[in-house]
């Protein structure tokens, strides 16, 4: 498959799930995500009509963005990987999303430099929704506390809940937790399913889903 045919399945796999959900058209947003791949890579996928995409590094997105923000000024970019308080600055700067805000000094740091550049990137907070040790992350039952923390103590405006379930185990039950703790938070988006996992988080309410390889390739 050509990478607009592979984009093609996936937006049509992402749709008829929808569908057979019961959701409204349009209710669950692709994140095509372009770790990895560079800019001549990404150019087709934007020329193909998408808009959104996730990359998991500052720096590397500062290598490829800028230039493809420029020719496509309606590119919405998503920082979905783990993100460093010295790296702030950079993030607010170029990501439109910033979905991975997992502790109390990052949101911090992200909060000053709002206030400081006078741009408002929107905001998800990360969940360690399997408890693991090696991902980052709010715990579960700590999750309301943290956007409330945000919300009420920083002036954050949060949007959405964002997880990655713990692999190789049945994603369902994670994803409906999610679902019930962005409920608890009072927040409506949720941000969660990858290429493996896609159209069971759209069953479970994904309001956008975090597609890499089905669409690139493997890295
Ligand atoms: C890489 C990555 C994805 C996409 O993964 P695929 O399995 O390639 O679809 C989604 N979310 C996060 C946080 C990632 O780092």
């Amino acid at each position: 498959m050509t990478l607009q045919e592979r984009l093609d399945d996936v937006l049509g796999r992402i749709a008829t799930t929808t569908r057979d959900a019961g959701r409204k058209p349009d209710s669950v947003q692709l994140v095509a995500v372009s770790k990895t791949f560079d800019a001549e890579t990404v150019r087709p996928v934007i020329a193909a009509g998408q808009r959104i995409f996730g990359e998991n590094r500052v720096q590397e997105a500062q290598g490829k963005w800028p230039e493809l923000k420029a020719e496509m000024p309606t590119i919405e970019l998503h920082l979905i990987g783990p993100l460093q308080s010295n790296k702030a600055a950079d993030a607010v700067a170029l990501f439109d999303v910033i979905e991975t805000v997992d502790r109390e000094k990052i949101a911090r740091a992200l909060a000053a430099e709002m206030t400081r550049q006078d741009r408002y990137p929107r905001l998800y907070v990360q969940v360690n929704i399997g408890l693991e040790p090696q991902k980052a992350g709010i715990a579960p039952d700590e999750t309301a506390a943290f956007v409330a923390l945000c919300r009420e103590e920083l002036g954050l405006k949060i949007e959405g809940l964002m997880c990655i379930p713990p692999a190789d185990e049945n994603p369902g039950p994670y994803f409906a937790l999610l679902a019930q703790l962005a409920t608890y938070a009072g927040v409506d988006r949720l941000s969660m399913g990858m290429s493996g996992d896609f159209e069971t988080a759209v069953a479970f309410g994904a309001s956008s889903v975090r597609v890499g390889s089905a669409i690139f390739g493997t890295r």
